[in-house]
């Protein structure tokens, strides 16, 4: 069965695919898969290899790579999905790459499926000193999708040993450092470099237009930062901050 839907996977031209028994994933910040699909057994994890577009200084270049991405790994997950629907009579559900996501109290901003935990479980990578999983072929230019499946697939196993050589180069390119306490990442810096126009500033320039006078209300509407805004919440999230990514050597 996994050496069907591998080639199925391979086939729609994703990079790669590893298989996870929903027994061997473990994500410490993440809720069990039993609460997102009661009588899952299995998550197939998809690889897609970011474009070189995240080397770009311009943001919208760079983002708009990542989009293509998304909407290329989006068509693939309900593939296979259906594939797995009519070929097996299984049950499944797709994780995306980054959006939607859980927003509540209870979860913030982490992933009700930790794809770099699913990832590594799956064989497809290591962790590297940036906290984001290293794939042997792409390096760390790499995103993950997952499908959750009812069908016992068998864990692949991971002999990769430790791919992240230790140069710190993504330590030193992090512009909000980030990622100085080893095994750990400042979120909320980390969110202030690559998200400048998400929840956080919205938020924030929304409570000063609440108490502006009408004219300081027109000023901020013809804002710079407000028309930033109003794409960043039509796109999803904008990256403006692809370094991790792009310092590391690994694969390249
Ligand atoms: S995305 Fe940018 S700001 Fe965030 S940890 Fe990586 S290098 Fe640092
Ligand atoms: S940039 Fe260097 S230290 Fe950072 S993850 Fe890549 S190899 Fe490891």
């Amino acid at each position: 069965m996994e050496t069907a839907i591998r080639d199925f996977v391979l086939g729609l031209g994703v990079d790669d695919v590893g298989f996870l028994a929903v027994s061997d994933y473990h994500s410490p910040a993440s809720p069990p898969i039993e609460s997102l699909f009661p009588g899952a057994r299995s998550l197939i994890v998809l690889a897609f290899r970011e474009l070189d577009t995240c080397e770009s200084p311009s943001p919208s270049i760079a983002m708009n790579g990542r989009m293509d991405l998304m909407e290329f790994s989006r068509s693939c997950n309900y593939k296979l999905a259906r594939f797995l629907a009519q070929k097996f009579n299984a049950k499944a559900m797709t994780v995306p790459v980054s959006y939607p996501m859980d927003l509540g109290d209870v979860q913030g901003s982490a992933g009700e499926v930790s794809l770099r935990h699913a990832a590594v479980g799956a064989g497809l990578g290591t962790f590297g000193r940036h906290n984001i999983v290293i794939h042997p072929q792409f390096g760390t230019r790499v995103c993950f999708t997952a499908i959750l499946t009812d069908l016992d697939l068998k864990t692949t196993a991971n002999q990769l040993g430790d791919l992240c050589i230790h140069c710190d180069l993504c330590v030193k390119n992090c512009p909000a450092n980030a990622l100085e306490t080893p095994g750990q990442t400042q979120v909320m810096l980390c969110l202030k470099k690559s998200q400048p126009y998400g929840l956080g500033p919205s938020v924030l320039f929304w409570s000063k237009f609440g108490v502006g006078s009408a004219e300081e209300q027109k000023t901020m509407l013809r804002s710079e930062q407000y028309r930033r805004m109003y794409q960043n919440q039509f796109i999803g999230f904008q990256y403006y901050c692809f370094n991790c990514m792009k310092s590391c050597p690994v694969g390249k």
